[in-house]
């Protein structure tokens, strides 16, 4: 495919991508007004720390994209890849804008915006011939889309906890979803791909066809060397939800968290358990703990024993409010904790910068409860959090094999600085990178990285997030699918540097 192509800056603020009818039109930024393109560049980027069209800091990374379209086809697809080849530009790609650090805005890329591509969440259908309960969708539909649809026919995927995170990123990188420590990582529910490679090719790709893409799509994450315009994807039975919540005051932190991993291995399989620091109300001046032990349990009377269990075993009096009261096996549901979610989340309008650890499964909860103290007890606003979340028994597991996701630990930890003002960029930047710096020089401390809580301006791609053999086989999936590096991968510091073209190697 090499369609006709009006050079941007030629006077016209679009070409057509396809030929055939309802063609998508790219907008190219040398000839759209600055305000149109920036506001098509950022729609539904969830950071609102962005990088910048103009100046070039080390708090404002310069990127500037070439283009921007917003395909419904795999024409308008191929037709934006012809383009790419044509200018020997990059495309990067969005599906839910919640990259933390705005990935799909990339320097000398046609951003292909998956929105509306076959409609949307009108592209989720049954694929009956694939297996009992299999799905299928385009790649912007988000978590809470897909549970919607599926909830109709009383199934569930263990989709991302936040409701408006993108299947697309979500799933590339592997995907923490609910119960993830139980029901393991959602790519393990793909049972297929379908893709559009840097060359233009059209492929389905799967345990049995082109194994090497799906090897990539299962973990690679941003690295993927492809376009997926289609996921098929495995359910499991929707159970009932109950829950208990606890509120700890910060001072019981040690207890607290040491109580927590202890439990895990004799937990009910059924529980998904989560300790959060947060100002809970933003009012306090203290963060406050919140321990959320959520069942999946098929009945009331095993969610009530799972529940009792814990409650029995509290490790100190929990603290509570009128407005945050404890609860003990309250009844809940997917759009009620996907509503809690979106309030617990930053207003829009915020900044934010994150990083993740897996810390090591070998590590005493003592040990795990005095590495994290720090980060849980000095989050930086009152809007930041600090996560543990418990990956016992999902980690004490094999992986599936032919995945490129193989780095998982009992012990999830996660931060996500969230301020308002630019001038505390670096104030929290510094935050951020001096849990981790202080968390690295304990040597044995920290075992690897997931790549959907990481921020490669700050640290870069290196072994942490896949196993050694894993990270070699995906080299070289990237290189034989897009040897040009046509489709940006991972996002450098130095993006802007030599035109954005990269080489595909994971240093
Ligand atoms: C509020 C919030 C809550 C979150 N909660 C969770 C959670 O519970 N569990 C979890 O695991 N993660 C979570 N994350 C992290 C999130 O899953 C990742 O940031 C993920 O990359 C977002 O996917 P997206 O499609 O929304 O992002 P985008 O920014 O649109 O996409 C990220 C990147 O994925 C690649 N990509 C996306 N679509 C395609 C495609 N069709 N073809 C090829 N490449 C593609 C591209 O490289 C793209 O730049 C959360 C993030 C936020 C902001």
């Amino acid at each position: 495919m090499n369609p006709s192509v009006n050079h941007p800056g030629s006077g016209s603020d679009s070409i057509n991508a396809s030929s055939a009818q309802a063609p998508a039109p790219i907008l190219f930024r040398t000839s759209t007004p600055e305000s149109e393109f920036h506001a098509a560049i950022f729609s539904r980027v969830f950071n609102h720390r962005r990088p910048s069209f103009s100046s070039s800091s080390p708090n404002y990374p310069v990127r500037l994209p070439f283009g921007y379209c917003k395909p419904v086809t795999i024409s308008d697809v191929l037709s934006c890849v012809a383009v790419a080849n044509a200018e020997n530009k990059r495309i990067s790609i969005r599906s839910g804008g919640h990259s933390w650090a705005c990935w799909s805005v990339r320097h000398c890329a046609i951003l292909l915006d998956m929105i509306d591509f076959e409609g949307g969440i009108e592209s989720v259908r049954w694929e009956p011939e694939r297996g009992e309960g299999v799905v299928s969708c385009s790649s912007a539909v988000t978590s809470a889309q897909l549970n919607q649809f599926l909830e109709r026919g009383q199934r569930v995927f263990p989709g991302g906890h936040c409701p408006d995170v993108g299947l697309g990123g979500f799933l590339l990188q592997g995907g923490m979803g609910w119960n993830c420590k139980n029901w393991g990582w959602a790519c393990e529910y793909m049972v297929g791909v379908d893709v559009v490679t840097a060359e233009g090719e059209v492929l389905h790709c799967s345990e049995t066809q082109n194994e090497d893409l799906f090897f990539a799509a299962r973990g690679a994450g941003p690295g993927f060397p492809a376009i997926v315009t289609r996921f098929y994807l495995g359910t499991l039975p929707l159970p009932p939800m109950w829950q208990s919540l606890y509120f700890f005051d910060i001072a019981n932190f040690k207890d607290v968290l040491e109580w927590m991993i202890k439990l895990c291995p004799t937990a009910s399989p059924t529980l998904e358990i989560v300790l959060v620091s947060a100002f809970v109300p933003q009012s306090s001046t203290t963060p406050t703990l919140t321990a959320v032990f959520t069942s999946f349990a098929p009945s009331y009377s095993d969610a009530l024993a799972a529940l009792t269990s814990i409650h029995d075993s509290l490790p100190c009096t929990p603290s509570s409010s009128p407005d945050h009261p404890n609860r003990f096996c309250q009844p809940t549901s997917l759009p009620e904790e996907y509503a809690a979610q979106l309030a617990g989340n930053a207003a829009p309008g915020f900044r934010t910068r994150s990083d993740n650890a897996y810390l090591s499964s070998n590590l005493s909860p003592p040990q795990v409860a005095s590495v994290l103290e720090p980060a849980f007890s000095t989050l930086p606003t009152k809007q930041s959090t600090a996560l543990w979340f418990a990956m016992n028994p999902t980690s004490r597991r094999e992986l599936k094999g032919g995945m490129a996701l193989s780095m998982q630990s009992d012990h999830y930890f996660s931060v996500y600085a969230v301020w308002e003002e630019e001038m505390n960029d670096e104030r929290c930047d510094e935050w951020v990178r001096g849990v981790f710096d202080k968390l690295e020089e304990d040597e044995g401390t920290l075992v690897g990285s997931y790549l959907g809580d990481a921020d490669f301006q700050f640290r870069q791609v290196g072994w942490r997030f896949w196993g050694e053999k894993e990270r070699g086989r995906l080299e070289e999936v990237r290189k034989r699918w897009d040897s040009k590096g046509r489709v940006c991968g991972f996002l450098r510091g130095d993006e802007a540097v030599d035109g954005g073209v990269k080489s595909v190697e994971l240093k």
